[in-house]
């Protein structure tokens, strides 16, 4: 699995550095978390990978379009290894918690607006918010 991840960076034009592994392969392996949990998941593999290292390499995956930063309004940046797919997703209001969802119309990212004003898309951004299934199930206070 490590050359996958290695095989990534190299495509992107990165140099293969453990610290870049590290968070790649928390982010294979953890979907939509935030900068302090992809910081816990490395250091807990590799101690000598400081904070600061992470929030570099975060920025340099993400401006080399291998890892996905995802802001929903009002709640704290996070980070995905599944990229290129323009998913959309759904948040939870309640906890935050996020799940993926395929673009409803299929295949095609859902890039028509119905007037582009002449701007020039290049991404969709749809999220989707809710209520999960557990903060649902959960007895209301009222
Ligand atoms: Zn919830
Ligand atoms: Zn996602």
């Amino acid at each position: 699995m490590t050359s996958d991840l290695e095989a990534r960076l190299r495509a992107a034009s990165l140099h293969v550095t453990r610290p870049r592994l590290a968070v790649l392969a928390a982010l294979r392996d953890h979907a939509h978390v935030d900068t302090d949990t992809v910081i816990s998941l490395v250091r807990a593999e590799h101690p000598t990978v400081s904070h600061q290292a992470v929030y570099d390499v975060l920025r340099a995956l993400t401006v080399a379009g291998l890892v996905r930063r995802i802001e929903p309004a009002g709640a704290t940046a996070r980070y995905e290894a599944r990229v290129g797919d323009n998913h959309h997703h759904l948040v939870c209001r309640s906890c935050g918690a996020i799940a993926d969802v395929d673009c409803t119309p299929g295949h095609a990212p859902c890039l028509t607006a119905s007037d582009d004003h002449d701007f020039v898309i290049d991404e969709a951004e749809v999220v989707y918010w809710g209520v999960c299934p557990d903060c649902a199930a959960k007895p209301s206070r009222r």
